[in-house]
């Protein structure tokens, strides 16, 4: 058999002919024609009050903690088990991470335990969907609003999941979103920043612009630009843009593609679930996933290195994620937990991730057999 790697970027095709029509167009820096329609189609499909390209999402999210006024020794409340950017934009102001154990079904942070986490230093929680799927946002928005918090979601692998039929990205006041290769629509680097708040729309417009008014003065508002806040360079060239239209105006059918993967997988693993021998994904109520990843959790670590193990010997490769914030040098070193992080340590110990790419179609019942052979023994 063929290797079946982790991930393989899928691209529609249309890619060079569009970054052609950036060349052609002779706008090459950034907020171009291709800049602008992505952000109609964002704004659009989200909901969004304003949406942002920006090179990544970690530089979305850095711009959400400025926006969020971060300061130092301001805490803002997180899960441990996410990516490294969720923390580092914020601890980069100065800010320190209180992280918060996530829930046993969806691995998202547990809300009911971000009270105990709150202190008079919180400024803002920022949530992140994991693989795609909804935290509780009636829940979590109620509790912003009653403490006086700002609610960032890091939606970097949510774009196309939804909860309680409204798109993921729309909750928060601000969310960030990637396009990076790993993600289900991508520009190879790429992200979003995401507002849904008319009062951050103007400051971050200034914050991606070097901390300069020139997004104003582009559309007229005054009369030349300067210096007026602080800022750096967030925006990606409209080449890169030019890419990620390719992808953006065929979401719908990439989106169903890796749907059709997902559940071939989750049939794939009922009788294995009944067995005791592997959990599959919980997809909650409210929750409509954009089938980012499939995961299975096992019993324990000697378990899931055992299984990654017996798949690596028939080339297919199985990943895991995410090494634990909290507990990690850096994590040690800027923040701290805010409770017990038994959860969070116990399934990053067990969680596997399958290859979900499109084209991986004409291999699935291959991969489904070996990793079921791989769980039996
Ligand atoms: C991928 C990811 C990021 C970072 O995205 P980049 O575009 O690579 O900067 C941040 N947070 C989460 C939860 C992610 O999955």
């Amino acid at each position: 058999m063929t290797q079946v790697p982790f991930n393989k970027p899928f691209l529609t095709g249309r890619e060079l002919e569009y970054i052609r029509q950036a060349h052609e167009n002779m706008h090459l820096s950034g907020d171009g024609p291709f800049t602008k329609r992505c952000q109609a189609w964002l704004e659009r499909t989200i909901g969004s009050r304003k949406a942002l390209l920006t090179h990544s999402c970690t530089g979305a999210l850095e711009m959400a903690a400025i926006l969020a006024g971060i300061g130092p020794g301001d805490e803002i409340i997180m899960p441990s088990f996410t990516f490294v950017s969720t923390a580092n934009a914020f601890v980069l102001r100065g800010g320190v991470p209180v992280f918060v154990d996530v829930r046993e079904d969806t691995l998202n942070i547990d809300e009911s335990k971000i009270e105990a986490a709150i202190t008079a230093r919180t400024r803002a929680i920022v949530v992140v969907h994991y693989a795609g799927m909804a935290c509780e946002m009636d829940a979590l928005r109620s509790l912003a609003r009653r403490r006086g918090l700002m609610l960032i979601e890091d939606a970097a692998q949510a774009l196309g999941s939804a909860y309680a039929g409204r798109p993921l990205g729309s909750f928060g006041e601000a969310a960030t979103i990637s396009f990076h290769e790993t993600k289900n629509l991508i520009s190879g680097e790429g992200g979003a920043l995401l507002l849904n708040s008319d009062q951050l729309v103007e400051r971050a417009e200034i914050i991606r612009e070097k901390g300069t008014n020139r997004s104003q003065f582009f559309r007229g508002d005054v009369d030349r630009y300067t210096w007026v806040d602080i800022g750096s360079s967030f925006l990606p060239s409209d080449i890169l843009a030019a890419f990620l239209w390719a992808q953006l105006e065929v979401a719908e059918t990439i989106g169903a593609a890796r749907k059709a993967l997902w559940e071939r997988y989750h049939e794939g693993f009922a009788e294995a679930e009944r067995a005791g021998l592997a959990r599959r994904p919980v997809v909650p109520r409210e929750a409509s996933p954009n089938a980012h990843t499939y995961f299975l959790i096992l019993p324990d670590a000697a378990g899931r290195r055992r299984f990654i193990e017996r798949l690596r010997r028939d080339d297919i490769y199985a990943v895991f994620h995410y090494v634990p914030l909290h507990s990690s040098p850096a994590g040690l070193k800027y923040g701290r937990a805010g409770g017990s992080m038994a959860v969070t340590e116990a399934m990053s110990e067990r969680l596997v991730r399958l290859p979900l790419w499109i084209g991986l179609e004409t291999q699935q019942d291959y991969v489904i057999e070996r990793c079921r052979n791989a769980l039996g023994g």
